[in-house]
């Protein structure tokens, strides 16, 4: 049994979850697949791994000696959430463990195990029976990341298998699966026969531990970082101490607020707030060119037309009309950014203590919105939107929209402020855009975006039909059909659908289909190092840190006399910009018309010094480029033990200059992976399209994609075929002459139209490299 600290064990008395315990343990006795519904902040996450661990699972000497294992959809609440149960669990706290993608704690001690949904899916698909498992927990499984979708899918199968195989062996026991969701459309789940012939118990367990006072504003603001603004300064003049969570869309939006609060409590007056002034190497860009696939305020959703006539700018709003119970002078603002991108160190520095004397204000994309509990938090500051991934199955065009979150999520950011204590959640819009306008629960991600991973991960585990895998939502047939002929361009399957032994091979790495195709033809001409480094270069996110936020944007000075602080101000962007553009020069040294080799040549000299310092010079992102380096360890492993051929494969840190040879045959290995995805210079096309304009500058240039945008549509404007360089492409630098006649690209994008941008927006590629 398990020795609490007493604060820990009133604690858990206080969680609803708790009193439910017998009841859970008995249906978990007496049934293999048990859904758990409660309100966040009920005790699900921390309380129920104990639960099934004092009943004696993930115990050695117990009928159930398997590990427990939970799932969850981020990296962060992996961590976190493992290091609260190990808290719990006192004197056993060795025994709880976690493991995400690149890291891991387990041990032969470990009885409960945190991982992310994407490492269990790894483990299934090499042993379905999961047999070093008594109990797994799917946790957040309302959020329906793919991953967990395909999980349930899974583990309803494996169940099933450790029903039989318990019966033939009686040293084997059953799996038991316990899927757990705040707020959950259990419908799919529970009433679903494909996937669970009789319907699994579902448990309720009623009320949060803390009651949360919601307040919608009488009206919805477009600018909801303004908005944000105004309400976080004015609450914390106004509200009792205690934490504050922002939740706005995305990392610039942070920076932005950020920025500005910070000014705003360095006594500046916040309405001379600078605009960012274009420059003039800005300015031959488009509105859409700009902080591209990012666009701030582009909801296209206008809704405070409703109230254009509430002439109601009290800042108030009638908000916080809380009695200000404790004058103890006013606090500083402790601000704090959180958000995916940002170097798991610095995320974890919101679960520290604020210094004495100041408000913790965290600044966060929705990475907080479920799961964890940072202490503290009383207030929650919700805008109600979310950046989401939009994809058209037609063209494979991708798009970041900023639009509403469902209701769901809108509940799930209202649960923060009530972790530790009663809260209050402040939403940005009004309760009639949220009855209006919020859907009940997010469309499942599974149906947001191209499945060849999907379907090939599938297919190697002899479920060649696909169409019949126990989806929770399936996704529709045109979107398994495009993945399938992917497949089958990249060799992976065969026609009539069945995967082929190169597809085996390429469904083991942690990688997207296309790269592993590409590692796999990767060794010729001694490449294969490097083909390793550009495939770990593609598989991070972001590693170039693009010029508008490199550069900090200074004040604009038309309407007063320039000081000398502006001046000195200039002057230091105009430098930044210089070595900007310096180090962007340097890294195509390889090759000056290919993204690809210049993003090889950034993982590689990052390797010659992995520092944060190195980072900051060449403008490049430290998180990301580490990654790289565990990727490029853990890919030469796998190769090394899953292909004979490269049993003599070692792993060498640093890496010589690759020769011309080299680099000629390494942009054709990114050419095979990505062999749907090229266009043709459109007036070098069998049949060039009419311009009505010669371009002028590179990224006006047509192409036009071998996948034709538009099916059907007979329109002649052009911007409706033809795909155009992306500015931050080293080919956009080019001259007209030079621009190749192919380019090989690893997605299309097109912005979201907004309302201030004159012109449609373009389709534009994320350029790979050109072909020679
Ligand atoms: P659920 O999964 O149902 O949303 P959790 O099990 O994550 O709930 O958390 C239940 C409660 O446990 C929280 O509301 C909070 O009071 C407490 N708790 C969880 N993690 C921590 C932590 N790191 N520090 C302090 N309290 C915590
Ligand atoms: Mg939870």
């Amino acid at each position: 049994s398990v020795v609490r600290t007493p604060e820990i064990q009133a604690a858990r008395l206080e969680l609803p979850v708790v009193g439910e315990e017998q009841k859970l343990m008995e249906a978990i006795h007496n049934n293999n697949v048990v859904v758990v519904c409660g309100a966040t902040g009920s005790g699900k996450t921390t309380q129920v791994p104990q639960f099934l661990f004092e009943a004696g699972y993930g115990s050695p000497n117990s009928p159930t000696p398997g590990l427990i294992g939970v799932t969850q959809p981020r990296k962060v609440a992996a961590v976190s959430m493992s290091k609260r149960v190990g808290q719990e669990l006192g004197d056993r706290s060795d025994t709880v463990a976690y493991q995400i993608r690149f890291e891991g704690t387990t041990d032969d001690k470990t009885a409960i195990k945190f991982m992310t949904d994407g490492v269990l899916l790894r483990e299934v698909a090499s042993d379905i029976s999961l047999i070093k498992y008594s109990a797994i927990i799917i946790d957040e499984a309302h959020e329906r990341s793919v991953n967990t979708d395909i999980l349930i899918g899974m583990l309803s199968r494996v169940v099933k298998l450790r029903e039989e195989l318990a019966e033939e062996d009686p040293k084997i026991s059953p799996l038991k699966l316990i899927i757990m969701s705040a707020t959950f459309r259990v419908d799919d789940v529970t009433k679903n026969p494909r996937l669970f012939q009789t319907p699994p118990p579902i448990l309720n367990v009623e009320g949060r531990q803390h009651p949360v006072t919601v307040h919608f504003a009488r009206q919805t603001k477009h600018d909801y970082v303004e908005e944000a603004f105004k309400k976080i300064t004015a609450g914390h003049r106004k509200l009792p101490p205690g934490g504050f969570l922002v939740f706005l869309t995305g990392h610039d939006e942070i920076v932005r607020l950020s920025k500005k609060l910070k000014q705003a409590a360095g006594g500046l007056n916040p309405v001379a707030y600078p605009k960012v002034r274009m420059s003039a190497t800005d300015a031959p860009m488009e509105v859409e060119d700009i902080e591209f696939g990012d666009v701030n305020d582009s909801t296209g959703i206008d809704d405070y037309n409703d109230n254009s006539d509430a002439e109601d700018e009290d800042e108030e709003d009638g908000m916080f009309d809380i009695p200000d119970e404790t004058s103890g002078g006013p606090l500083k603002m402790h601000i704090l950014p959180l958000y995916s991108l940002l170097p798991t160190r610095e995320q974890m520095r919101v679960f520290e203590e604020p210094p004495e004397g100041s408000r913790q204000i965290i600044l966060a994309t929705n990475v907080a919105e479920t799961s964890l509990t940072i202490p503290g938090i009383r207030y929650v500051f919700d805008c109600g939107r979310a950046k989401e991934r939009k994809y058209n199955k037609d063209n494979g065009v991708q798009s970041y929209e900023i639009s509403w979150i469902s209701k769901a999520s809108a509940n799930q950011r209202s649960g923060r402020a009530g972790r530790t204590g009663p809260g209050h959640c402040y939403r940005l819009y009004s309760s009639a855009v949220y009855e209006r306008d919020f859907a009940p629960f997010a469309e499942p991600e599974l149906l947001r975006m191209p499945i060849e991973g999907v379907v090939l991960q599938l297919k190697a585990m002899r479920l060649q039909h696909v169409v019949n895998f126990p989806f929770p939502t399936p996704p529709d047939r045109q979107s398994i059909a495009s993945a399938e002929q992917l497949l089958r361009y990249l060799s992976a399957i065969t026609d009539t659908g069945s995967v082929t032994p190169i597809g085996t091979t390429m469904s083991k790495f942690p990688l997207p289909p296309r790269f592993a195709r590409i590692l796999l033809i990767g060794h010729l001409h001694d490449c294969l190092p490097y083909t390793i480094a550009l495939v770990a270069g593609l598989s991070v996110a972001e590693v170039f840190i693009p010029e508008g936020q490199a550069i900090p944007a200074i004040a604009q000075t038309e309407d007063r006399l320039r000081t000398n602080e502006d001046i000195a101000a200039e002057n230091r962007q105009s430098l930044a910009r210089k070595k900007f553009n310096e180090v962007h020069r340097n890294f195509k040294s390889l090759d000056d018309a290919s993204d690809a080799m210049k993003l090889l040549q950034a993982v590689a000299e990052f390797a010659h010094e992995p520092t944060e310092q190195w980072c900051e010079d060449h403008f490049v992102r430290f998180k990301s480029l580490q990654e790289t380096q565990k990727l490029r360890k853990q890919i030469t492993s796998l190769l090394q033990k899953d292909i004979p051929a490269f049993v003599n494969l070692t792993y060498k840190d640093k890496l010589d200059r690759p020769s011309p040879k080299q680099i000629t045959a390494l942009k054709q290995m990114v050419a095979a992976g990505f062999i749907d995805q090229v266009a043709i210079r459109a007036d070098l096309a069998p049949v060039p399209p009419e311009l009505y304009r010669k371009p002028r500058r590179a990224i006006d240039v047509p192409y036009l994609p071998l996948k034709p945008l538009s099916s059907g549509s007979r329109s002649d404007d052009i911007a409706d075929k033809a795909v155009f360089i992306h500015p931050s492409s080293c080919l956009a630098h080019q001259s007209l002459q030079e621009l190749p006649e192919y380019i090989i690209y690893s997605n299309l994008q097109r912005a979201a139209p907004s309302p201030e941008m004159l012109k449609k927006p373009k389709t534009r590629m994320i350029a790979l490299t050109d072909i020679t």
